[in-house]
């Protein structure tokens, strides 16, 4: 089954195309059957809603193989609905749920030979997406939706071991109170790329984003939710509803609580007070967590466990733990985070 021309432990973040891909069209607010495809292309009318005003949204997660051999995928009925809510602020009509799952399935199974072998810690990523398909020129939902899922091989986020990353608090706002932070929406990673950029540029990973209306408490990175340990190892993580939703934030805290035994706590949290944390991390589906090791401020800058390049402990234990769960080498605090596909 495996695809023997692909060298797993090299594999990046990047499109590749794959066999198939599950696509469905909505007319008249109604979701029509879906099928796979071959064709990789989409064509359009030049006036379609997702070309003029960005009406559209996507989701991202997983397919891998676990220690027993089966391809599985972490909590996909959370992307679907996480997908319906993204929908309904954005006047698409909400994709069913068991419509996302079932394209899920397909184009995995449609894929099997991308799927990366156990141990590789490479996996297949699954990118959901709808775009209002139909012409609009007057600002307007659209008439028409396509909805896609296509599926890509990707390695493993860190080639050399879990790594601490530096990042900076952000001059940019990346979601505004009552705004559209808390869906996964395209439009919300447009308005990021250039606060990206010069972060990138003044050699950081990723910016940490404060709320737009005080500019006083954290909200989120880019594209992942934080999470903190206190020196007397509580975990806490922002309270926000202009921070988007992880599934891994999530899945975290109740491993946290349910099977490591910690206290969590969701809270507001004030940027002058995360010097005070002993660990720091960011969470999200690729890289599970990624730990910082150090935050720029205009002030100062914020070195978690005395040493910028060393990975907290309690952060650890929460990567490997999650990781474990995922691989189905630790029992599951459900039985339906971890769908077996085939
Ligand atoms: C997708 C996303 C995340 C991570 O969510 P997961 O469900 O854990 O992958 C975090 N922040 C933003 C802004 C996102 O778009």
């Amino acid at each position: 089954m495996e695809n023997t021309n692909i060298d797993w432990s090299n594999l990046g973040f990047n499109y590749s195309k794959t066999d198939k891909r599950y696509v469905a069209t909505c007319k008249n607010g109604k979701w029509e059957k879906g099928k796979l495809i071959e064709d990789e292309t989409i064509t359009l009318n030049e006036s379609a809603g997702v070309f003029q005003y960005a009406q559209t949204c996507f989701e991202g997660l997983k397919a891998y193989t676990a220690k027993n051999g089966k391809v599985v995928v972490f909590r996909p009925d959370l992307n679907a609905k996480r997908m319906a809510d993204t929908c309904k602020r954005l006047c698409i009509p909400e994709l069913p749920k068991e419509m996302f799952l079932d394209a899920v399935e397909q184009v995995v199974k449609a894929n099997a030979s991308y799927v990366p072998p156990f141990g590789t810690s490479a996996s297949l990523y699954l990118r959901p997406f709808i775009i209002g398909s139909s012409p609009v020129i007057g600002v307007q939902a659209c008439e028409e939706y396509h909805f896609r899922l296509f599926a890509l091989p990707v390695g493993s986020y860190f080639k050399g071991g879990l790594a601490p990353i530096k990042i900076m608090v952000s001059d940019f706002d990346r979601a505004a109170p009552n705004g559209t932070g808390d869906i996964k929406a395209g439009l919300n990673y447009a308005m990021s790329l250039y606060a990206s950029k010069l972060a990138k540029a003044q050699g950081y990973a990723e910016n940490m984003f404060l709320d737009a209306k005080t500019r006083t408490y954290v909200e989120e990175a880019g594209g992942a939710n934080f999470i903190f340990v206190t020196k007397d190892k509580k975990i806490v993580t922002p309270k926000s509803d202009s921070i988007l939703p992880s599934i891994t934030r999530r899945s975290l805290l109740v491993v946290a609580k349910e099977i490591l035994g910690y206290e969590v706590e969701e809270r507001k949290i004030r940027l002058d007070e995360v010097e005070n944390f002993a660990e720091c991390g960011l969470c999200g589906t690729a890289a599970v967590i990624s730990p910082v090791g150090l935050i720029h401020t205009k002030e100062k800058d914020i070195i978690f466990n005395g040493d910028e390049t060393v990975v907290g402990p309690v952060i650890k234990e929460l990567y490997k733990t999650l990781v474990g769960i995922q691989l189905g080498e630790i029992d599951p605090p459900a039985d339906d985070w971890v769908r077996e596909i085939v």
